[in-house]
């Protein structure tokens, strides 16, 4: 069982996206089910909204979820299971206060160490617990031995118990941590291929502590996916506007061509232009690539104009919102760029009303009246010719005025070509 696990606290990252899409894949695979969990259980992060927004951005990308999750549903069971680990020992109450651990984290940094908790609860017997008014948190033992796992990318992964420490897995007000709510979700949900983000390495051996301690013995499976960095090399933030998923889908790029592009980002492909559909056929997670990848805005445009060439003219008119008999005239256009708004625009100026104005008003009048009177030509030669001789304009004085008169602009495609798109509405659209 995959899933994907999003915190409903900001626009979604290039980088999640690409982790749902790898883990849809692979449920696909393997028909094993893909479950769709909001973290919602950090409440002071949560912006109001984005869980819909999430769902409605996976489903334009056509990911499909066998069950969807809220988080704060099972702060129940979050509750029970940090009591029993209580009971059993294998976690303590902490009431350090956060200025205490703060000062100790300041005396650590002096001293240059980094800053581990020093188990001064974990001391303190059952008589001084019990009258102990403090408010506190939950901390887990800190395990006696080396935690690993294998990476189905990076190999094995080995941490120390220094570096997995005694941490916190229930705050002062009742709430999990991520790594408690996250370890308990997956074990109660029968994940056991966790695919994300690299991020969350540090994350792992914790998570298998929490369920080794509660007695769970499933088999867990991960991949860690290396973090994309943007064309300077360096990690791609939240605050660069490619990294949001819903910039680029305003932008202009398909669902397809980014789940391409993604798919393909650090990764051997047999083909460059692909569904992820096909994507089934082949995808295997061994084969990403350990290394961080380089995340290239014109790549994906060269992907995205391609996806616009193949998609069928169903999927163009809904993409474009436009009727269905312009698919053709999309398609066309993506000699001249590759975004949908862009696409959109140009082609809404040939079927908008024109301005006849300026160096060429006065041979637009003309043109515009020829055309008018003109029978339906089939062939632009035929076209030009009986328009020419009809209004004895010729050269510049001819062409540029029929391009602002059909196109709206000074620069595009070949009217020779474009005509062939357009010629049963010309006389509507200049
Ligand atoms: N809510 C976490 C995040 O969005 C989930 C990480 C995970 O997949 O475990 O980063």
């Amino acid at each position: 069982m995959y899933r994907f696990a999003p915190s409903p606290t900001g626009d979604m990252h290039i980088g999640n996206l690409r982790a749902a899409i790898f883990n849809y894949i692979c449920s696909l695979q393997d028909k094993s089910g893909f479950i769709l969990r909001i973290e919602d259980t950090d409440k002071e992060r949560n912006i109001e909204g984005k869980d819909a927004e999430i769902l409605e951005i996976l489903t334009k990308f056509g990911i499909k979820w066998d069950t969807l999750y809220y988080q704060s549903k099972n702060l129940k069971f979050h509750r029970e299971l940090a009591a029993k680990l209580l009971m059993d020992k294998k976690a303590f109450l902490c009431f350090c206060s956060d200025e205490d651990i703060a000062k100790k984290k300041e005396l650590a940094k002096e001293k240059n160490i980094a800053y581990r908790y020093d188990g001064t609860c974990e001391k303190l017997s059952d008589e001084e617990v019990l009258n102990c008014e403090k408010p506190s948190v939950i901390r887990m033992k800190k395990p006696n031995k080396t935690m690993s796992f294998i990476d189905e990318i990076k190999g094995e992964i080995s941490f120390e118990p220094e570096n997995i420490d005694s941490f916190v897995i229930m705050r002062t007000d009742k709430t999990p941590t991520y790594n408690f709510a996250c370890a308990v979700d997956d074990m109660l949900e029968g994940v056991d291929f966790v695919i994300r983000g690299e991020d969350h390495i540090s994350n792992t051996p914790k998570q298998d502590l929490i369920r080794e301690y509660l007695g769970y013995t499933g088999k867990f499976r991960y991949a860690h996916l290396p973090i994309i960095l943007n064309e300077h090399g360096t990690k791609m933030s939240k605050r660069e506007n490619s990294s949001s998923v819903k910039w680029l889908l305003e932008t202009g790029y398909m669902p397809e061509a980014i789940a391409n592009y993604l798919i393909m980002l650090g990764n051997k492909t047999p083909y460059e232009i692909f569904s992820m559909n096909e994507a089934v056929e082949w995808f295997d997670i061994k084969k990403v690539s350990k290394s961080p990848a380089k995340f290239d805005i014109d790549k994906l445009s060269q992907i995205n104009r391609e996806h616009i060439k193949r998609a069928s003219d169903e999927r163009l008119a809904q993409l474009f919102e436009m009727p269905i008999k312009f698919a053709s005239l999309i398609r066309f256009y993506t000699q001249e760029s590759s975004l949908i708004g862009e696409i959109k625009d140009k082609i809404s100026h040939i079927y908008s009303p024109k301005h006849i104005q300026g160096e060429y008003e006065n041979e637009m009048k003309i043109l515009k009246e020829a055309i008018l009177k003109l029978d339906y030509k089939d062939s632009f030669d035929e076209f030009k010719k009986a328009l020419m001789s009809e209004t004895s304009l010729k050269g510049k004085k001819f062409f540029m005025p029929l391009r602002l008169l059909i196109t709206g602009k000074e620069h595009g495609p070949e009217l020779s070509e474009l005509y062939d798109f357009i010629k049963n509405d010309i006389k509507e659209i200049i």
